[in-house]
């Protein structure tokens, strides 16, 4: 008898057992995953799920009764101490062991932590997980002072909800602008421009080197931080603070059972690992992509989703090569962006429309080839430019830059035209 273990309840390991069942398995599948909650999508916890607009249940890919029709045993609130790849078999922290035919590592990741919190501060908190967002809802209220560090989208999301809930918010950024891994610099911009007119404070090129307390005696267990010092000697009072400094791939299970680790989980376009029977997928992998031609870890939602369809057609004898077009996207406020491909070592980029408004669409150009696409409020571009991207690579055919930028051409002929 089959029995699939997957290690991970997040995106990944969701999808995984959903293409399993989908695709007629019928033999054994367990998961585990590490907090006691049902799968559930992260994406609104630092939108929707934090402004109060949507309830727990909502997050939950599927109810308790899908688990339970469905025969998979949930090991949740528990996690994976061992694999022992030779015998097949993972052992949890309470000493359960169980033994698979095949494994699936949707292991994730976690929040980057500040050198400097080197103690338990009540009033510090990541934007990771439910408890983190239940722990911080209390304190989200009009007037008090929230400071985030980390202008990355965990940070300008959050300000956006604090902003919108009446908090004074300042975002402190280490490096020179906000977004810089993830986003150009006309995007970062932008985002600057429309925090800045919601009165959001956004300071760059700043480091917090020491969090100070004020006990004032009356109760000895309290640990809160009153006070941020930055890099330039600048004091800031701080009623509570969110840290959102990037995450870190969970690879040490792995490593410690010997799969091949390089910047996360080596797998290949089927999301196999270095051994038999042991796949991966999500953000803890360092994978293949043939349209982009190289490898790369991926922290996105659409990836972990494409790796676990991935992982279960190869379980389930099909074997699909995973090669997709990263795309990704950002609420804040009344905007929407979204990007496809990666923006990186571009040229050349094409504006359609004004970018001082709040609709426009940015096009990224490697010499002649159309590598990446950001569209703010504009869905219909952002769909074209997906396929345009997707076939660009796929039939190196050179899209003609001036098409995109002519506001009288429309998005649903781009693809028509190209193909
Ligand atoms: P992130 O995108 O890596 O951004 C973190 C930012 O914090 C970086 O700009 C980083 O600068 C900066 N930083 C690092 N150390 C710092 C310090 N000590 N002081 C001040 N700034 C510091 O990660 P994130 O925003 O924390 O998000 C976590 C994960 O959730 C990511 O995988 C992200 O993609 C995902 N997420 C995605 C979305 C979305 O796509 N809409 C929304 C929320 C979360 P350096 O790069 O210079 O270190």
């Amino acid at each position: 008898m089959q029995h699939i273990v997957i290690i991970g309840a997040g995106q990944a390991g969701a999808q995984t057992l959903i293409s399993l069942r989908q695709g007629g398995f019928d033999g054994t599948i367990s998961l585990i995953g590490d907090e006691p909650a049902l799968p559930y999508q992260r994406p609104p916890l630092s939108k929707k799920f934090l402004a109060g607009e949507m309830e727990k249940a909502q997050l939950f890919f599927r109810p308790q009764a899908f688990y339970d029709k469905e025969n998979i045993a949930l090991y949740l609130g528990q996690r994976a101490e061992k694999i022992d790849p030779a015998a097949k078999i993972v052992t949890l922290t309470d000493g359960t062991e169980l033994t698979y035919t095949q494994l699936m590592l949707s292991l994730g990741s976690r929040p980057r932590t500040l050198p400097i919190a080197d103690t338990d501060y009540q009033n510090l908190f990541d934007i990771r997980t439910i408890a983190d967002i239940e722990a911080i809802r209390p304190h989200f209220t009009a007037g008090k002072k929230l400071v985030i560090i980390g202008g990355g989208y965990i940070g300008l999301e959050t300000a956006a909800v604090a902003q919108q809930m009446g908090l004074d918010t300042i975002i402190i950024e280490a490096a020179e602008r906000i977004l810089a891994r993830v986003a150009s610099p006309q995007i970062a911009d932008f985002y600057e421009r429309i925090h800045n007119e919601k009165g959001v404070q956004i300071i760059t090129n700043m480091q917090v080197t020491e969090f100070a307390t004020q006990n004032n005696g009356k109760n000895e267990n309290e640990n809160k931080i009153s006070e941020l010092r930055l890099s330039n000697g600048r004091t800031l009072a701080a009623d509570l603070v969110v840290a959102g400094i990037g995450i870190v791939p969970n690879v040490e299970l792995a490593e410690k059972a010997g799969l091949k680790i390089d910047n996360g989980i080596v797998v290949d376009e089927f999301a196999r690992t270095s051994i038999t029977d042991i796949y991966a997928g999500g953000d803890c992998t360092q994978h293949p992509n043939a349209l982009l031609g190289r490898r790369l870890r991926l922290e996105s939602v659409q990836n972990a989703i494409a790796q676990g369809k991935t992982a279960a057609a190869h379980i389930l004898g099909e074997a699909k090569a995973y090669a997709e077009i990263p795309w990704f996207w950002s609420d804040q406020y009344d905007i929407k962006l979204q990007m496809a491909g990666l923006a990186i070592d571009y040229d050349r980029i094409i504006l359609r429309g004004d970018d001082n408004t709040n609709s426009f669409a940015l096009f990224y150009f490697n010499k002649t080839q159309l590598i990446a696409a950001d569209a703010i409020n504009r869905p219909a571009e952002f769909m074209a430019a997906k396929k345009l991207i997707h076939v660009a690579a796929e039939k190196n055919i050179q899209i003609d830059p001036a098409q995109l930028g002519d506001e009288t051409s429309a998005p649903k002929d781009w693809v028509r035209t190209y193909r």
